[in-house]
């Protein structure tokens, strides 16, 4: 397939009139072909009218034929082969069997959203029947689920593939009936337009109206902003910076109708080294944690970038060994220079910092980034605020404490995180006992005996958090759970049959429900 620079506008290869922008590459250092045109005004105003009018129709379709859908955006994928691997490793540096990897990852939510509707729940029809003798009477009422109507998916830098164009919240869109108008990620746009173009084919295939997805290609806040600011856009979703994140927020809370805005901005992701642990292996997770801290060049939402434990010679021991695995480490190619860039300004600003003392920096090059361990008192880091603010990249502050309680005070301390990590062993119980309730309200997942990056695409994962983290806590943008943030429910109150929507009439498809309040299957 034939990458043309253009945008995706309801079905049609469209040429942006804006400015151009070529995919960089970042392991040569050299731009690559073809130019990508901004879009202007009226071709993002042509791709939300045409979710708009896409809507109704898609959103009625079947559970079965929308799952169909998402399985044919997967199979599509596929069908690009070795020239979307190719063209992803061209423009992110990223190597190929983690590109491979999130590939099979990508497709899998999509199949995984697929079975979900399937399985039907998503629905969650509830019916309560009319009691007429009752006093007052009751009338009858039934309730389900549906699509809020066309979402804007900004795709995230750091996921190419499974938190881009057909990534996470793309399939999760789609899945609850929404129509999805994206705005690609100048890191790599020849990836974008590839899988962009095999979503446009499973439209096709599938006979859907060609609003139901549209690929906006260029740079620009402007863009963005118009965008989130759209009549007929019902939701947004996003992965990036705090600052792109807080700037999609006030839009969307400008507007004469404000809408939700799912984004997923910053988190540091603590990993709590507990003293019984830390004495009988501080070497292992040390090992344990370098590798997690280094991942895909620590690029990761889920990146281990604080580090928490008692000071005292376990904590040094763990120190020691983190430091000699980093300090070797070699500079990797960060996905863009503005990531290199912001990289380099927050591994400086700790370096240089008067109560920051530098454990592992190994050698820094220009547009790479290499690992890098600071340590800091508990005291240094309870002041200053600034300690807290993400370092995107293979960076971590350990933050040394005199005690659990210290500890347990630093935790109370943070801001939301998306992970919260215990290093335990069994004579931990008790401090792990005492921060728990404190990590449940500043969390999305905490974890045991793990590292927080590698997350599961499952029905119980939580890739959400308290703000920061995320702008709205109550959700997740991984596994099927994402579905509901782009679904409400509304209730019909003595509505005939033949008025009722089919999922809710008396011998109605429904597999699941809740009747007098009772959770039946059908
Ligand atoms: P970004 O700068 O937030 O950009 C993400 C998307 O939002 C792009 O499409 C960008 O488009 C748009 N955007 C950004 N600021 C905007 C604004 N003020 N108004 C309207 N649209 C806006 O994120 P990035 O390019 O992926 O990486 C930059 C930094 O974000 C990284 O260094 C890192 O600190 C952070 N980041 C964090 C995570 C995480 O999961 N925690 C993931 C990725 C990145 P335009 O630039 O075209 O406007």
């Amino acid at each position: 397939m034939i990458i043309t620079g253009d945008a995706l506008i309801g079905g049609k290869a469209v040429t942006g009139t804006g400015a151009g922008v070529r995919a960089w590459n970042p392991a040569a250092g050299q731009a690559i072909d073809p130019e990508f045109r901004t879009v202007d005004s009226a071709q993002i105003d042509q791709a939300c009218r045409l979710a708009d009018e896409a809507f109704d129709t898609f959103r009625a379709l079947s559970d079965d034929k929308r799952a169909a859908f998402l399985d044919t955006i997967a199979d599509q994928i596929m069908e690009l082969g070795d020239v979307l691997v190719e063209r992803v490793m061209a423009e992110t540096a990223l190597p190929r069997a983690r590109v491979e990897g999130e590939r099979g990852r990508t497709v899998g939510q999509l199949k995984l959203f697929a079975n979900l509707l399937r399985e039907g729940s998503w629905n969650d029809v509830r019916l309560d029947k009319a009691l007429p003798e009752r006093t007052p009477p009751r009338p009858d009422l039934r309730m389900r689920m549906i699509g809020l109507g066309p979402v804007a998916v900004f795709a995230a830098s750091n996921f190419p593939l499974a938190f881009s164009v057909a990534g996470g919240d793309t399939a999760s869109a789609l899945a609850a009936g929404c129509p999805v108008v994206l705005k690609g990620h100048f890191a790599h746009p020849g990836t974008s337009e590839l899988v962009g173009r095999a979503i446009v084919k499973a439209v096709e295939i599938c006979g859907l109206p060609a609003g139901v997805f549209s690929l906006l290609t260029g740079v620009g806040n402007d863009m963005g902003i118009q965008l989130v600011s759209h009549p007929a856009i019902k939701a947004v979703g996003f992965t990036g910076s705090r600052g792109g994140g807080l700037a999609l927020m006030a839009a969307a809370a400008a507007r004469p109708v404000p809408i939700p805005v799912y984004a997923e901005m910053s988190s540091i992701n603590p990993v709590f080294l507990l003293p019984e642990a830390l004495k009988n292996r501080a070497e292992d997770i040390a090992a344990g944690f370098a590798g997690s801290l280094t991942l895909g060049v620590g690029q990761m939402c889920t990146n281990p970038g604080l580090v928490l434990a008692i000071a005292g010679p376990d904590l040094d021991r763990f120190t020691a060994a983190a430091s000699s695995a980093l300090v070797g480490g070699a500079a990797c190619s960060m996905l863009t220079p503005g990531i290199a860039g912001n990289f380099a300004r927050g591994v400086n600003q700790l370096a240089e910092h008067a109560d920051v003392k530098t454990l592992a920096l190994a050698p820094q090059a220009e547009g790479k980034g290499a690992p890098a361990l600071f340590v800091a008192s508990a005291s240094s880091f309870l002041s200053q605020h600034a300690l807290q603010e993400e370092i995107f990249g293979p960076a971590s502050l350990v933050v040394a404490c005199k005690d659990v309680a210290e500890l347990r005070q630093v935790a109370e301390k943070l801001e939301g995180q998306l992970t919260a990590t215990l290093l335990m062993d069994e004579g931990d119980l008790e401090a792990a006992q005492a921060l728990l309730p404190v990590l449940e309200r500043k969390v999305g997942r905490i974890l045991a005996n793990g590292y927080p990056t590698g997350v599961e695409v499952c029905s119980s994962m939580v890739h959400g958090g308290p703000f920061p983290s995320t702008s709205d806590g109550r959700t997740t943008s991984v596994g099927t759970g994402a579905i509901s943030r782009f679904l409400r429910p509304v209730c019909y109150q003595n509505l005939s049959q033949a008025l009722l929507p089919e999922v809710l009439r008396d011998n109605g498809s429904a597999t699941w429900l809740r009747r007098e309040g009772e959770l039946t299957r059908n």
